[in-house]
């Protein structure tokens, strides 16, 4: 492993001066961080602990809930506010590692975890785009069975492995981004970029930009919410697929829902077409089967993950008919 430097940042303008320094990079739980160190895939010359940034998790004036980037998943999941009104994201965060890295891992590094494409990893001996730009993907015409079937990109075909994500991209979460320059707050639906021809950049983060916090903003389809994820076994795996959905109903009319999926993108990937299809229409396993359809039509699966195309057009038919009590 190469020789690093260990600071700590003591506030959010101390993370910044140093953060923005080439070679450093903000160490949060380092639950992804130090493994790819491990591994050769990042080797960063100093490290900036930012753990010691705000970690509140409070209500806005305005009913948002604000959560600091360095709140530790497991106080998020946990949190009352978070349980009652945004069970789907107590949920996901729960399903997504085991305890020990929920107590570690943070916000801000949930968001910006880099995907476990096993030929990423492998610094040694594969080609990716995404780890060295134009070398080549390795991936293409090897193990798919994790790999994207929405959004992806001849130059590479990850998936985000994160399951919080995928809630937040369900709830309409707004993401405060802070720099040199100010603070700017934009959707999470907009963090994330889909790869096209450069997958090394996988964020719109500027240079020197950091995360300090996340919001949720009041919503009528979080209370009636649920996270379902898709693995190959019970406990602490990444997604083959996942859905996140909220419903809100009049009667068996649907007044509004939200829906995203883990596991098939390069990013959290919200169904706005299949909620376009369902919203003002009725709710019944009919319109929830049609609506995944639709939303899963320009899926471009590989031999090895067209598994995921009706996997995912079931899971988000039966969570939305669960949602609705439907018999899906
Ligand atoms: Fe790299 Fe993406 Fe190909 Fe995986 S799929 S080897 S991350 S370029």
């Amino acid at each position: 492993m190469t020789p690093v430097s260990y600071l700590r940042a003591g506030s959010a303008a101390d993370a910044l001066r140093l953060g923005a320094v080439q070679g450093h990079r903000l160490l949060g739980g380092g639950t992804n961080l130090v493994d790819l160190m491990r591994k050769g895939v990042e080797q960063p010359g100093v490290l900036v602990d930012v753990t010691g940034l705000p970690a509140l998790i409070e209500e806005a004036a305005d009913g948002s809930i604000v959560i600091g980037a360095a709140a530790r998943n497991s106080s998020v999941a946990a949190h009352p506010l978070v349980r009652t009104r945004y069970p789907m994201l107590s949920r996901a965060i729960l399903g997504g590692a085991s305890a020990q890295i929920r107590n570690m891992a943070t916000v801000g590094g949930n968001l910006l975890q880099r995907t476990r494409c096993l030929y990423f990893a492998d610094a040694a001996g594969s080609r990716c785009n995404k780890r060295e730009p134009g070398s080549g993907c390795d991936a293409r015409g090897g193990f798919t069975r994790y790999h994207a079937i929405l959004g992806a990109s001849p130059a590479c075909i990850a998936t985000h492995p994160s399951d919080m994500a995928v809630a937040l991209a369900a709830l309409d979460a707004r993401v405060h981004l802070a720099s040199a320059e100010g603070v700017r707050t934009l959707s999470l639906l907009d963090l994330h970029r889909l790869p096209g021809d450069r997958p090394d950049l996988e964020t719109v983060l500027a240079p020197g930009e950091m995360i300090v916090a996340i919001e949720l903003p009041p919503s009528d389809v979080a209370a009636r919410s649920i996270y379902r994820k898709v693995r190959d076994r019970a406990s602490y795996a990444f997604a083959l697929v996942s859905v996140a959905a909220g419903l809100a109903l009049d009667g068996d009319r649907i007044v509004d829902v939200r829906i995203a999926l883990g596991g098939v993108a390069a990013k959290p990937w919200r169904a706005l077409r299949a909620e376009a299809t369902l919203r003002g229409g009725p709710a019944t396993a009919e319109a929830f089967a049609r609506a995944a359809e639709v939303e899963l039509a320009e899926a471009a699966p590989l031999p090895g993950n067209a598994f995921k195309v009706p996997l995912a057009t079931r899971t988000m038919a039966a969570v939305l008919a669960q949602l609705s009590g439907e018999q899906a």
